[in-house]
């Protein structure tokens, strides 16, 4: 075997036109597992020779997503390697000396047609319900002519020289066995007259000279294989192996894009999806390991990726798949990590520090909350959180338990404890709040609180039935309105650790302020 054969190499090629969607990512995923899996090495290669649509943020954009990703590419843009540069618009030189051979060496040829008369001549075909192709005009010219004409610096692009007849073949390793007619392709074009390769042309030269072994992208590009395998042959490269990934639809089942809302990496990451999670559901997307097991962390997909398991059929997005499975990875935290992340949302969200402050006289101890998890290694010590602060929050996350799903959902699920403008739902508040006894009871309650030594869970919760069984109504008949007061909603985690976790000043005050509100 030849060093080609030996050493896995695959990259991830984007052009910077826009952000990294799914789409892409996915593509980069299964490079990157790939890679990981087999020992071999990740390039990031960017495609920019689209000068018109390339852009600058697109091209930050994209390296942000994949960073944010985990996708640690081991060779370009910021890394470099043996084998830069790594944006196309830096390796011109290289694309002129390589189709400089091909003209050489009678595979490539100048063409000087104008625009406007490639445009006549795909009219015609369109008319004649012809495939468009060039009608090859350019191939036939005699070394004279092409030297004249570039002496006199007739505008020109180059084009790669067909064969008409025979057939080229591939195997794909995850579709099979691929056969093109050569007849069918056409003289498609290696240089624009601009001076630019084209995708096709530059993609080539680039996968040879970075040593790629195996080409893995989006199927759209099956069409461009037989060019490309075409191109390999006449600059005497090695063809690499291809694996074309299967397309993501939308919900409609046609091709997933911006129609179908959001898509790019960007979008999620700013709506605070984890990570892994997000790295879980794209694999999914055209990979299963075994039909049954959804859930990987990043380690395990290394472990388990394999391009032999990939399907050839579509995957179809399915948004709330994804919301699930960012879940399960957000329920496997450990809680000093998910303090972290969360205490990020609430800053995000101008709700640290707090904007009031609350009053629990003991420390709460962390083992007493049902199936509550103790806080181990570090504090976290950000956002001006102190330690109190800090143990509060870990047992509002331990209180909250599986309610939460999405950490986009804390300021809606825990706005509470963080300030008195949180949302309150109209519908709790006409259930359990507009009822002429209410009131009354909520400051009876609060009258209790206030006179309440120590606001333990054990005390507020005795204080609360004792009063129920005074008035010679059920604990829910309190529990209820007291939940709505507080809160705002009609579920929340358990009543009795809200109370303590607001605190006695902020339960009373919540609780008059809603006997006032709605007697
Ligand atoms: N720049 C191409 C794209 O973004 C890369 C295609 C390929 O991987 O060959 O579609």
């Amino acid at each position: 075997m030849s060093d080609h054969e030996t050493h896995i190499r695959v990259r991830f090629a984007p052009s910077p036109t826009g952000h990294l969607h799914v789409g892409g990512a996915r593509t980069a995923l299964y490079n990157y597992l790939y890679a990981r899996k087999t020992g071999g090495k990740f390039v990031l290669r960017i495609e920019d020779t689209d000068a018109k649509r390339s852009t600058v943020e697109s091209y930050k954009g994209i390296i942000e997503a994949m960073e944010w990703l985990g996708l640690n590419w081991d060779e370009g843009p910021l890394r470099g390697g043996d084998f830069g540069p790594y944006t196309q618009s830096g390796r011109g030189v290289l694309y002129h000396n390589e189709v400089q051979k091909l003209i050489d060496n009678g595979n490539a040829y100048y063409c000087f047609c104008t625009p406007e008369r490639l445009e006549e001549m795909r009219f015609e075909m369109k008319e004649k319900k012809l495939p468009p192709k060039y009608d090859g005009r350019c191939r036939e010219l005699s070394e004279a002519e092409v030297a004249e004409r570039l002496s006199k610096g007739v505008p020109h692009i180059v084009r790669f020289k067909m064969p008409h007849d025979g057939t080229v073949f591939f195997r794909d390793i995850i579709r099979g066995e691929f056969s093109f007619e050569n007849g069918n392709l056409d003289d498609f074009v290696l240089i624009k007259s601009d001076g630019n390769p084209t995708y096709n042309f530059a993609v080539v030269v680039d996968d040879a000279h970075m040593k790629i072994s195996h080409v893995i992208r989006g199927d759209d590009h099956l069409s461009n294989t037989p060019r490309q395998i075409h191109l390999y042959h006449a600059l005497g490269y090695n063809v690499p192996k291809f694996a074309h990934l299967p397309m993501i639809l939308g919900s409609d089942h046609s091709r997933l894009s911006k129609r179908h809302g959001a898509t790019s990496i960007a979008y999620y990451r700013d709506r605070n999806y984890l990570a892994d999670g997000l790295l879980n559901y794209l694999a999914l997307l055209g990979w299963s390991l075994d039909g049954k097991r959804e859930l990987f962390t990043h380690q395990a997909l290394i472990e388990k990726f394999s391009l032999k398991k990939v399907s050839k059929n579509p995957a179809v997005f399915d948004d709330s798949k994804m919301k699930w499975i960012n879940s399960e990875h957000l329920k496997k935290l450990p809680l000093t990590k998910k303090i972290v992340l969360v205490q990020g949302v609430l800053n995000d969200e101008g709700l640290l520090p707090p904007a009031f402050d609350v009053d629990i006289s003991k420390p709460v101890d962390l083992k007493i909350v049902p199936g509550g998890e103790e806080m181990t290694g570090k504090k976290a010590l950000n956002y001006n959180m102190n330690d109190k602060e800090t143990e509060r929050l870990g047992t509002i996350i331990n209180i909250l338990g599986n309610r939460l799903k999405l950490l986009n959902d804390v300021p809606d699920v825990i706005g509470y404890f963080y300030t008195d403008d949180y949302r309150v739902d109209e519908k709790a508040v006409r259930l359990h709040l507009l009822r002429s006894e209410v009131p009354n009871r909520m400051n009876k309650l609060a009258d209790e609180y206030e006179r309440l030594k120590y606001f333990d869970r054990e005390s507020v919760e005795k204080v609360l039935r004792d009063l129920a069984f005074n008035l010679e109504i059920t604990a829910g008949e309190l529990i209820h309105p007291c939940r709505v007061a507080l809160t705002g909603k009609i579920v929340s985690p358990d009543i009795f650790w809200v109370v303590v976790l607001l605190g006695k000043t902020k339960t009373v005050e919540r609780l008059r302020k809603a006997a006032k509100f709605y007697s």
